[in-house]
């Protein structure tokens, strides 16, 4: 059998699709019209309901394959990476694409290595090349000062995990219900690894910062001045039910800690509204937000590269700007 068709690697938890499952269909729907083959969505996990696996299908996936099986949650990369390999060896797909989420990141290079597959990791860009059908994978490489572009002609399948956020969800399209078919795939228990278990799962504090979930980041910049400042920034974002971001700058001066960075070297983020706040707009905080829905700056600067990609902008001095929003807001929640 020869390699083809492209497969996503859906996550569940505790019987929900993430969301970012419909991330890797959007990418994997122009990769697959690219290559006129058919895009499998593979869903290993436990206890999913068929109709909620469906919704991959009513989202652009031709074919769902469902493994629902107890030793598959929680995540343990050893059974994940068993009953993968075995299913790449039985329907050989050409491209597989997994979130580079802390499972997909865990996950790939396992099965890379195991299926002699190409493996690229933490892709922000993927694309045919017309040539030769060969996954073109780009990421930013060498610290990120340039984005290098990756194949792997030699090797199938050609593996790649890509950003969370990097770019919007597939919707449900109606017009496809009843389109697609899913699958459920029986499997051999003696697959699963039973040396490994799960007894505790541990989150750190820093963890909590999730600026990937919000639907409002209020994001600040070396315009600040100080640390102290920030503080004017959180209770913007109180009142607005935001998450506090970042630029590289301002974590750099220690001035808020790094997992509230935003950029090419933190992460990505697509909320419904972004306010960039003294931050001037330098190609690498650009990659982690300008895909947010609406993109609001305050900057003094009438010529600052924020400018280029916001929606509205507001020319001035921000700790003008900053404190009067505040006090117009806290009149409002009063
Ligand atoms: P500046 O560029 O110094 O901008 C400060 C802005 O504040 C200016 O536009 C100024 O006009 C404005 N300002 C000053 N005072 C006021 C005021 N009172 N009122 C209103 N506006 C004011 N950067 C990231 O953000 N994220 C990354 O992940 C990232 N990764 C990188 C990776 C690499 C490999 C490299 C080389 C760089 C990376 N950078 C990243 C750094 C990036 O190039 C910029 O240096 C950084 O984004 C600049 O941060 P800034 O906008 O806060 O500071």
């Amino acid at each position: 059998m020869a390699y083809k068709n492209i497969w996503t690697l859906a996550e569940a938890s505790q019987g929900k699709i993430k969301s970012v499952s419909y991330e890797l269909l959007t990418r994997g729907k122009k990769l697959a019209r690219k290559l006129d083959c058919e895009l499998i969505s593979v869903l290993l996990t436990n206890n999913i309901k068929k109709e909620t696996a469906e919704e991959l299908l009513l989202r652009g996936a031709d074919r769902v394959y469902l493994v629902n099986a107890p030793q598959l949650e929680p995540f343990i990369v050893e059974n994940h990476s068993r009953l993968l390999v075995d299913l790449i060896k039985k329907y050989q797909p050409a491209i597989i694409l997994s979130a580079a989420t802390s499972q997909g990141r865990t996950l790939m290079p396992h099965v890379a290595v195991r299926v002699h597959g190409g493996l690229t990791a933490d892709c922000t860009e993927l694309d045919i090349e017309e040539e030769s059908g060969n996954l073109l994978q780009t990421r930013p490489a060498i610290g990120g000062n340039i984005l290098a572009t990756i194949k792997t002609p030699e090797h199938r399948p050609q593996m790649a995990t890509v950003r969370p956020r990097s770019t919007k969800p597939a919707m449900p399209d109606n017009s496809r219900k009843g389109k697609g078919e899913l699958i459920q795939l029986d499997y051999d228990p003696q697959l699963f690894d039973g040396r490994v278990k799960r007894i505790d799962f541990y989150q750190s504090e820093e963890e909590d910062v999730n600026i990937q979930d919000a639907e409002i980041v209020v994001a600040g910049g070396k315009g600040l001045k100080k640390k102290d400042n920030f503080a004017l920034l959180k209770e913007l974002a109180e009142y607005l039910g935001g998450a506090v971001g970042a630029s590289r700058d301002a974590v750099d001066r220690d001035w808020i800690s790094y997992p509230h960075q935003i950029g090419l070297s933190g992460k990505t983020v697509t909320p419904k509204l972004y306010i960039a706040i003294g931050i001037s707009g330098a190609i690498q905080h650009l990659a982690g937000m300008k895909t947010s829905e609406t993109i609001i700056a305050i900057n003094e600067d009438p010529d600052a590269a924020i400018f280029q990609v916001a929606d509205f902008g507001i020319i001035g001095d921000l700790f003008e700007i900053i404190p009067e929003l505040n006090e117009r807001l806290s009149e409002e929640v009063k």
